[in-house]
């Protein structure tokens, strides 16, 4: 009875993150990482135990992705599983669940109906969710799957944080309020670095900075998110690699007085923004900061606009819970980029928070302090563990 085996699915924007764990000790049987799907140059990096394959087939979308990642977990010398029927249950990380969705649930007609009507809210993620959702319902019928909301987390925002200055009907009519998400990633970090603090979550106050593709930090206040810098929909807060972070009003406005239409303006904002619309160069920041080394003008501006958008949050973030004993870096950006942990940190001495180069300098994909001995803030890496949550809450609402 205890032989679960749970498959969990993260389809991000342009990458798949996919884990397959026998729960019996949470063991994490494979894993792997499908990137640039969609753009040239896919990848899929496989693992199962300590070896690593790397494959390089064209990917054009999500569900030839999950096929591709099905075929590897039962392949000869890359599977860990004779056959597809050992996958018990699949946990699917879902971007956005409204106002509705507070918990992870188990999917029925209604469930993926409430994710389709939240489309317009998260345009590039719920799609690639359903996709997967859809997939895993084809291939494997008759498998529970459960979806963990990247919202849910953030539920215990005070009204003050989701509430946006436009005429209060909106809210009480059409649900028009911060939601934002990465709720997985910032209760599994914040917890994470309580523990590793060894003090209790409920006594200390903790900022999460979720940077990937998709970006946002929360301000964790005992446990509690408190606030948070996506919104209602995705593409708010700092700069992201499409995604253009906080803008006036007036320039969608703007735009749409210039002929845009709503779907033209969201494309835009979502897909030609961010990094990518800044530099001219790429969405990912590997490529944008090697452009910016090589003196690259409008690539270093790119990097310099999404550090002081990092460090404006971080000191709001502290202004609202009147300090700050934590900040944690997670995600591709948050793990990898010691230049973006040292620049959206630097000039906050002020508030106590000092980096030590020799622990953050090339410091990627491993928890770490990073901040000196004489911090007043403790700074820390903590690769995110989203998938692990999800099947924790697919497991139990599976059985
Ligand atoms: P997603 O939001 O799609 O899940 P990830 O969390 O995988 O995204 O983060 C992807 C981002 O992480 C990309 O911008 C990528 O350039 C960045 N990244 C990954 N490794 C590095 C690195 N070594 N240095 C700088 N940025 C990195």
């Amino acid at each position: 009875m205890c032989k679960m085996k749970i498959l969990v699915l993260n389809c991000g924007s342009s990458s798949l993150k996919y884990q397959l764990f026998d729960m019996k000790g949470e063991e994490v049987l494979a894993k792997g990482l499908v990137e640039r799907i969609g753009i040239s140059g896919s990848r899929v990096k496989h693992t199962k135990g300590e070896s690593s394959t790397v494959h390089e087939p064209d990917i054009q979308d999500h569900a030839q992705a999950i096929k591709i990642v099905l075929e590897l977990l039962t392949g000869p010398d890359t599977g860990v599983i004779g056959d597809l029927s050992e996958i018990t249950a699949v946990g699917h990380r879902v971007v956005h669940g409204g106002e509705k969705n507070t918990k992870s649930v188990l999917i029925s007609q209604d469930v993926v109906k409430g994710i389709e009507e939240c489309i317009p809210l998260a345009p590039l993620h719920n799609p690639a969710n359903l996709m997967g959702i859809r997939a895993m319902q084809e291939i494997l019928p008759g498998v529970p799957n459960v979806a963990a909301f990247d919202t849910a987390f953030h539920q215990t925002m005070p009204q003050e944080a989701y509430i946006y200055g436009v005429p209060f009907e909106y809210y009480e009519k059409d649900k028009v309020r911060r939601y934002s998400f990465h709720g997985t990633s910032h209760q599994f970090v914040s917890s994470r670095a309580a523990e590793i603090l060894g003090k209790s979550i409920e006594s200390i106050k903790i900022i999460t900075c979720h940077l990937g593709n998709g970006s946002s930090l929360a301000a964790v206040d005992r446990g509690k998110s408190v606030d948070s810098s996506l919104g209602m929909g995705t593409s708010c807060g700092i700069l992201m690699g499409t995604r253009c972070g906080d803008v006036d009003a007036s320039v969608l406005l703007h735009l749409l007085e210039q002929g845009n239409s709503p779907s033209e303006l969201s494309d835009i904002l979502h897909k030609k923004s961010g990094l990518l619309g800044i530099s001219g160069v790429s969405s990912d920041l590997r490529d944008v900061e090697t452009a910016a080394a090589k003196g690259d003008k409008r690539a270093k501006l790119a990097c310099d606009i999404l550090y002081r958008s990092i460090k404006k949050y971080i000191a709001a973030y502290a202004a609202v819970m009147g300090g700050v004993d934590a900040i944690v870096f997670t995600a591709g950006i948050g793990e990898n980029s010691d230049v973006t942990r040292k620049a959206a940190t630097e000039g906050l001495e002020f508030m106590g928070v000092k980096i030590d180069d020799a622990k953050n300098d090339g410091l990627r994909g491993k928890e770490a302090v990073i901040s000196a001995d004489d911090s007043k803030v403790t700074v820390l890496v903590i690769p995110t563990n989203e998938e692990l949550v999800i099947a924790r809450d697919t497991q139990r609402l599976a059985k």
